[in-house]
């Protein structure tokens, strides 16, 4: 079965909840594991931080997020259109931080990489970003 939502919020850190859950329970149709939907939340939480974050800062704007499946494949895309990244392959090392200050670890694109099964980051600097997450659920192991 085919199916596809798409959020659009205030860029606020109190909506990085709603997008979690929201995303969970569209998702909830699949019956994903409990580790497969933590999985989700985190990598969307990751996303939808760093647009609000990094992306619009004290700024006001809106982040759009959109989920869709096919079978048991899912994507998930988190788009803003703040600040953008000037050199995406470097922001995507794990550590590297533009925002230390702030007690950031400069590990959000390394959590959705590994949760996630894969990431592409699309950003133009003051356009905006948008990142594409792919999953497949239901890839249980035999031996569990
Ligand atoms: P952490 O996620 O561990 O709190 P972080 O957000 O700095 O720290 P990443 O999520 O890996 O680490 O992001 C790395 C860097 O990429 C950020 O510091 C920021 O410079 C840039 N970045 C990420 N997402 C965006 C975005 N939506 N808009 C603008 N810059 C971004
Ligand atoms: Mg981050």
């Amino acid at each position: 079965m085919e199916n596809r939502m798409r959020l659009e919020f205030n860029a606020v850190s109190v909506n990085e909840g709603f997008a979690r859950v929201a995303v969970s329970a569209f998702f909830a149709q699949l019956n994903p594991t409990l580790d497969e939907i933590e999985d989700v939340k985190t990598a969307v939480s990751e996303a939808v931080t760093n647009s609000i974050i990094h992306g619009y800062g004290e700024k006001e704007g809106t982040v759009i997020v959109s989920c869709t499946y096919h079978g048991n494949d899912s994507e998930v895309v988190v788009m803003d259109s703040g600040v953008g990244i000037a050199d995406i392959e470097k922001s995507m090392e794990p550590f590297f931080t533009t925002k230390p200050e702030l007690e950031r670890s400069g590990m959000g694109f390394a959590f959705m990489e590994a949760f996630m099964d894969e990431v592409e980051v699309e950003s133009e600097p003051f356009k905006g970003t948008k990142v594409t997450m792919k999953k497949r659920f239901g890839e249980r192991k035999l031996e569990e």
